[in-house]
């Protein structure tokens, strides 16, 4: 079973956010774009792991998706299942073209249909690094947990993979997502018996979850963006321009005369994602160009948010996974 479910990366999220809240000729607009495609790539292919870790005996597999830890190394684990036997920990690839292992020069060669030629670190190297510190981390806890192995999954079925070495133990490492199922098994086979209780069970599946440590992420610095190159305004929903008006406690769209009630939600939900999650009324007024100073403030106590301070200065708090995005069930 899930412990941890696939979810959408933050970063996509705040990519997203970025591109609607940047000019159309910004400078930075291309990198974004390119950085935004190679993670929702990567997304996608842990995603369409789901499928086949799902089939998996429900009892017997905690499973986690995306684990991070500053130990203080930091690393990040894209699927980790835990289970009395054995814990495996998948590094997922989506990767196209001709791919090339080589285990020598410790690097991946990729040759996309393009002819471009790109080297990569090697995920079998990266995968055993990560294994190496979570044993690290495990038992300067005290933890008793039961050996640990690792797979390289691709999951780009019309992909060429190749490998250069005759280390079998290496190739071994290295699979097609269509083959995880089998693989699984047969690692369920080699690693037969139990080796920790229920309760240590419970014990590390805690530990993961405390230990796990989300990036924070400052997008506008990245991408060297100024807060004043931001557009501000309520975006609608059907059309996409900017601004909405408030009128008689309604947005609508000039545009396209689209009307909402809740469209603040989706701009304060760029707000969290691209500069933070506390906000005052009078930034909230500059945020959704509401013009009375009355009806800002009224649309924000409505909102029923936690907050400090007194008048000009009350900071209401904002959900740091945002409203209705769905992610504040794991938290
Ligand atoms: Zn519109």
């Amino acid at each position: 079973m899930f412990v941890k479910k696939v979810e959408k990366p933050l970063k996509i999220s705040g990519l997203e956010a970025l591109l609607r809240r940047i000019s159309a000729n910004h400078p930075s607009r291309e990198k974004i774009i390119e950085d935004l495609s190679m993670c929702r790539a990567g997304f996608y292919g842990e995603q369409s792991l789901e499928y086949f870790l799902n089939q998996l005996p429900q009892n017997e597999f905690r499973i986690f998706h995306n684990l991070r830890f500053e130990t203080p190394t930091i690393f990040q684990i894209d699927f980790f299942l835990l289970s009395k036997k054995f814990i495996l920990i998948l590094e997922v690839k989506n990767m196209v073209g001709k791919l090339e292992f080589d285990e020598g020069f410790g690097q991946l060669i990729q040759i996309k249909s393009s002819g471009e030629t790109k080297i990569y670190n090697d995920p079998v190297l990266q995968a055993s690094g990560h294994k190496l510190n979570l044993e690290k981390m495990l038992l300067s806890s005290n933890l008793n947990f039961p050996p640990i192995t690792y797979l390289v999954v691709m999951t780009k079925q019309n992909s060429l993979i190749t490998v250069k070495s005759q280390n079998q133990n290496y190739i071994k490492k290295i699979i097609r997502s269509n083959k995880l199922l089998n693989k699984i098994t047969e690692l369920s086979l080699q690693h037969s018996k139990e080796l920790i209780t229920e309760k240590e069970l419970k014990k590390i599946t805690k530990f993961l979850l405390k230990s796990n440590q989300e990036r924070e992420q400052n997008l506008l610095e990245d991408y060297g963006i100024e807060q004043s190159d931001l557009i501000m305004g309520v975006i609608c929903d059907q059309c996409s321009k900017t601004p909405m008006k408030r009128i008689c406690g309604r947005w609508l769209c000039l545009n396209c005369k689209f009307i909402s009630y809740d469209s603040h939600l989706s701009t304060l939900n760029d707000y969290i994602l691209l500069i933070e999650n506390k906000i005052t009324n009078n930034s909230f007024r500059r945020l959704t160009r509401i013009e009375s100073s009355y009806t800002s403030n009224r649309l924000l106590k409505k909102m029923g948010l936690n907050s400090e301070g007194d008048k000009r200065h009350r900071v209401y708090h904002l959900p740091p996974r945002g409203f209705g995005m769905g992610g504040d069930k794991n938290d």
